[in-house]
């Protein structure tokens, strides 16, 4: 590991910054207490700091020695609304509110780096650290944009990272899509309810709804191309409260994950269409609710090639892999990069006190990862930035 000296300094401090967020978790984008905690250190190094970007998002605009390019580099700040199961002694204060994503470390990083970049210099032109809310399914990223983010703070490109189950220091970078769209779909049948045993005078939701389900769930590979991998999941389905009634309404709730645009557009006109079509063949109606809270996040292969070289120089080339198979999660980092070219890649942080994958109430952000993603960081500003 080639761990940037002030960063090594810094180490110890990064790992008090990551316990206190860890321990003090803050939902979407409620997290007042953790952006006044970024903004209150950013400036205390003399960095420009903007409050309420999107609500609760903090963007430091850091300066170098001459006029250049700018990049932005964006870490999330939001926790998930569970219970942490380990016993740390950083664990979490807030029963039904956990750091099970790591972006408690995500934000360390970031602070890091903009400390030893606001102190020791080394590169021209603008960072912008953006510190992201509501990256959990919120649109915390489309609301930082929508509050004019690249107008107002202008990017060349766009860079992020995310803890990933990899081992502890690997460094993972893809050339084009990394992670999947993510949709969300909530479709209730409205039919008529009425005696079980007289099932001709009702309108039965159920079997419309039964079928429904059975239909969209074999579009992907059927309506659309199996080349093109794509899923579509029913996770919910409630309908009735007794055995010998029909009920009103049944409701379905599912996610699409898909890669490719036109994909996700084609499954979004489909699911739609035919729960208001199997409905309507039945005498109901369907009421639809379809969002996309997270698209395709796609690299442009230029600024991946730029994070994989910068990497590679800290993590050396044995932990560097490139264009792994994509990941089924998603990100919202994918609206930034819709807007501006840029690379969001994986760092590893599994080793064996770190075993648990994110989003499991015995996962902990790995602090052995707070050096390596500062590093990166800094020697990405000063690669992109030279002075
Ligand atoms: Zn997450
Ligand atoms: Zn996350």
């Amino acid at each position: 590991m080639n761990i940037d000296p002030a960063i090594t300094e810094l180490e110890p401090e990064m790992k008090r910054w990551r316990h206190h967020l860890h321990a003090h978790p803050e939902l979407g984008f409620e997290v007042h207490a953790t952006a006044r905690f970024v903004a209150d250190l950013l400036r205390s190094w003399g960095i420009e700091t903007h409050e309420g970007v999107g609500r609760t998002g903090v963007v430091g605009v850091l300066r170098g020695g001459s006029a250049g390019p700018s990049i932005g580099i964006r870490a999330d700040m939001d926790a998930l609304p569970m219970t942490e199961a380990r016993a740390l002694p950083h664990a979490s204060r807030q029963p039904g509110r956990m750091h099970a994503c790591g972006h408690d470390g995500h934000t360390v990083m970031l602070l890091g780096a903009a400390h030893a970049l606001a102190r020791d210099g080394g590169f021209s032109g603008t960072v912008n650290l953006i510190f992201q809310p509501a990256e959990e399914g919120q649109g915390g990223a489309m609301a930082m944009l929508a509050d004019g983010l690249f107008p107002r703070f202008p990017c060349d490109a766009v860079y992020a990272l995310h803890n990933s189950e990899r081992p502890l220091g690997e460094v993972a970078v893809h050339d084009g899509t990394v992670a999947a769209a993510a949709d969300r779909f909530d479709i209730v049948i409205h039919g008529r309810g009425g005696h079980a045993a007289t099932p001709h005078l009702t309108i039965d939701p159920l079997p419309i709804a039964a079928r429904l389900l059975l239909d969209i769930e074999a579009l992907p590979g059927r309506l659309t191309n199996v080349i093109s991998p794509a899923v579509v999941t029913v996770g919910s389905f409630h309908a009735g409260e007794a055995f010998n009634t029909i009920p009103d309404t049944a409701r379905l709730g599912g996610t699409v994950r898909c890669f490719d645009q036109t994909v996700r557009r084609q499954l979004e006109r489909e699911i739609i269409g035919r729960a208001k079509a199997i409905a309507t063949m039945h005498g109901a109606t369907a009421a639809v609710n379809y969002e996309s809270p997270f698209a395709p996040t796609v690299n442009s292969p230029q600024h991946a090639a730029i994070v994989a070289k910068v990497a590679e120089k800290v993590v050396g080339a044995h932990r560097l892999v490139r264009n792994p198979d994509m990941e089924m999660g998603s990100e919202d980092f994918s609206f930034m990069l819709e807007q501006k070219s840029g690379c969001y890649f994986l760092l590893g942080q599994a080793d064996e006190a770190h075993a648990a994958a994110a989003h499991d109430p015995d996962y902990d952000f790995n602090d052995a990862l707070l050096p390596i993603g500062a590093s990166i960081w800094v020697a990405l500003a000063r690669h992109c930035l030279p002075s």
